[in-house]
């Protein structure tokens, strides 16, 4: 087998508008208006081995956000959040995959004008992969990128093209030395990572931003869930500059990046270990569920 690239080999297949496609033979238009306008939606979901076969976590949440992104931006696609499900777990059976992060992409047809393309097409691809951002206690440094608020896009939605600001605040991160970015709101609160969400504690209590320029993350709501199982108080509120300084810890959460503990932003270490967090707790409890099937409803054996 010839690995093409990190995404898919000789023998990979995707889903492509109806059919199951070679990933090395599929093409599409150098003229698609996503590529030139960045106008187009997606998600990440992630496959994983359970003792009862292999589940797409979250996957109802993750389908309904992607028809909810295309509801903003006044695109159909002819496919409910049912049959997007049934069509990934068809996707892993072909290529064989277990642990794995599934990408649909909906994207539009050629059109230079700046009116909606006409036709949308819908992709679904699969790979293996492991954790985004490594095994955890990233620096972080306070990006000079901030987030974009409700109304200049729609934060909440998963665009294609809201990942450009995402990529440079990335970029700018690493070249500092860093491991990650962490990027401000509008009005000077903490926000969010380029692709993940944020969440600090202090005092026992965990502390994350409230709706308005992050995207609200479906593992954000489910470690919220989490916690309120384990009775622990999550307060979502603005964070400023002086609270992360006062944190004891802090964790960023997402699909990709999972529960993951920061141990520096801006070269100020976290006052307590990430063994003794509530986030480490949460983790684990994170880490557990995702392979143990009880919180997920789509299953092949
Ligand atoms: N914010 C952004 C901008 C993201 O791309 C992601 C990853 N999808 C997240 C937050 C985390 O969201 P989720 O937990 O739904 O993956």
């Amino acid at each position: 087998m010839i690995m093409k690239n990190n995404y898919y080999n000789n023998k990979t297949v995707i889903f492509l508008d109806g059919k199951w496609v070679k990933a090395g033979e599929a093409n599409t238009s150098l003229f698609s208006q996503t590529l030139h306008y960045g106008i187009g939606a997606f998600e990440g979901i992630r496959a994983y081995q359970t003792p009862n076969g292999i589940c797409l976590f979250k996957a109802g949440s993750h389908f309904r956000r992607l028809l909810n992104s295309l509801e903003m931006l006044n695109i159909t696609i002819p496919y409910t959040e049912e049959e997007l499900t049934e069509i990934t777990l068809k996707l892993l059976r072909k290529n064989n995959l277990r642990n794995a992060y599934v990408r649909p992409l909906v994207y539009l047809d050629a059109d230079m004008r700046l009116t909606l393309a006409k036709k949308a097409h819908v992709m679904i691809a699969a790979w293996e992969w492991g954790q985004l951002l490594g095994a955890g206690e990233l620096r972080l440094t306070l990006s000079t990128f901030q987030r974009p608020e409700r109304k200049s896009l729609p934060v909440t939605a998963k665009l294609v093209g809201n990942y450009t600001q995402a990529i440079l605040a990335s970029q700018e991160a690493r070249a500092k030395g860093y491991d990650e970015a962490l990027m401000f709101d509008l009005h000077g609160n903490i926000a969010q990572a380029p692709g993940a969400n944020f969440f600090l504690e202090k005092d026992g209590v965990l502390y994350t931003p409230e709706p308005g320029s992050i995207m609200t993350g479906i593992t954000r709501k489910v470690i919220m869930e989490y916690a309120e199982e384990m009775s622990i108080e999550v307060k979502e509120q603005d964070i400023s500059v002086d609270m992360i300084h006062e944190a004891d810890s802090a964790f960023l959460t997402g699909t990709a990046t999972e529960v993951v503990s920061v141990r520096s932003i801006e070269g100020i270490e976290m006052k307590d270990k990430w063994e003794d967090s509530i986030g480490a707790q949460l983790a684990a409890i994170y880490q557990h569920r995702i392979r143990h099937d009880d919180y997920q409803t789509m299953t092949i054996v």
